[in-house]
């Protein structure tokens, strides 16, 4: 038996209840996890509390990412003790998740565990970590340098926002945080950012091209926001747009993209190929300093994710959060 969260519907209502289950519940695949950690994501608040259309299939284990250890493998990739990562693939949405004790998942979705990350600090990172790196590495195949100029990151204290000005800072950029809450200034400040601007800076009227400020930027927040960023941003520079915390609309115009020549980059984290998605790992265990994992995380148990899973949905909650399920 093994303790997981579940989620039903009953009226249109997603209900979640935590639930020993046996292992024959568990959907087919070829490598069985003991699951350590698995973590709060913007997406999996949306599944639980039924606030997105994010699962289809009930009953459903939420969790679009966990870490643990292998106890069971069919596939030569993978042996009994391999530590392993997993984010994406649609597991947590139409496979069961993370927020278990145990999951059952296909062998070509894990990535083992590069050298200087262990299992927590993983899931620290986790899909939010992983899909800060996929823009930084994007803004950087874009050919945006430290050089070029300040670097500007939305939704700054959000998951992939943290990381993200973690990262940038790391690689030598001077970041702008863009922020809606000034509290949380001073761990901005800690993660690396130079400076903090107020979100309400980035919500009024939207010019097709505005001053130019930025060599680049990751969007967290999509929407109005998104579309102010891309009329500030600089000749030549680029956007990672990743997030849609602020809303899915793009109320900008072709100006940016045709008189400044301005990228606006698309980033997945979830069907991210597994060499891209490799890569990404182990630039996260090289360039985040210890002082991340102590500045922007916090911990909870299977028991209160319901509760956090509201908190996040109303982008109340601040850094990254792990589900300890060992
Ligand atoms: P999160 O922890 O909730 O962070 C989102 C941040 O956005 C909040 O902390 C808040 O930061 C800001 N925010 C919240 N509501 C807002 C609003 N109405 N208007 C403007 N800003 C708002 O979520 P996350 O896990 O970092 O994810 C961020 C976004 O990226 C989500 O939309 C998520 O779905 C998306 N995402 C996409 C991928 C992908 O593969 N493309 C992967 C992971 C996440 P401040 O308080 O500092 O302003």
């Amino acid at each position: 038996m093994f303790k997981a969260l579940v989620l039903e519907q009953q009226d249109k209502q997603t209900l979640s209840s935590i639930q020993q289950l046996d292992e024959s519940a568990l959907p087919e695949g070829n490598v069985l996890v003991a699951v350590d950690y698995s973590s709060l994501n913007y997406k999996d608040g949306l599944a639980i509390t039924g606030k997105g259309k994010i699962i289809r299939d009930f009953p459903m284990v939420p969790g679009i990412d966990f870490a643990g250890t292998v106890i069971e493998s069919s596939s030569s990739d993978f042996s009994e003790g391999d530590k392993v990562v997993l984010t994406g693939w649609g597991v947590g949405e139409n496979h069961w998740g993370g927020m278990a004790e145990k999951a059952r998942v296909k062998a070509s979705q894990l990535v083992k565990l590069p050298e200087g990350l262990d299992e927590r600090k993983a899931m620290m990172i986790g899909t939010a970590g992983l899909t800060a790196m996929l823009c930084v590495m994007d803004l950087e195949a874009a050919g945006i340098t430290p050089e070029k100029g300040e670097v500007l990151v939305t939704g700054a204290s959000g998951g992939v926002g943290s990381v993200a000005v973690n990262l940038l800072a790391k690689l030598g950029y001077d970041v702008a945080a863009v922020s809606g809450r000034p509290e949380n200034t001073p761990m901005l400040e800690a993660l690396g950012a130079k400076r903090v601007i107020a979100r309400s800076e980035f919500t009024d009227k939207v010019r097709p091209l505005d001053r130019q400020y930025w060599a680049g930027a990751v969007d967290t927040v999509g929407s109005s926001v998104l579309a102010k960023v891309l009329s500030q941003v600089n000749y030549e520079g680029a956007v990672a747009a990743c997030g849609l915390a602020g809303g899915f609309d793009l109320p900008t115009t072709v100006m940016p993209f045709i008189l400044r020549g301005v990228k606006l980059l698309g980033v997945d984290s979830v069907m991210c190929p597994l060499a891209r998605r490799t890569e990404a790992w182990k630039r996260l265990a090289e360039l985040l300093p210890e002082s991340y994992y102590e500045a922007a995380c916090s911990e909870i148990a299977l028991e209160q994710v319901a509760e956090q899973a509201e908190a996040i949905t109303r982008g109340q909650v601040t850094g990254r959060t792990l589900i300890r399920l060992k």
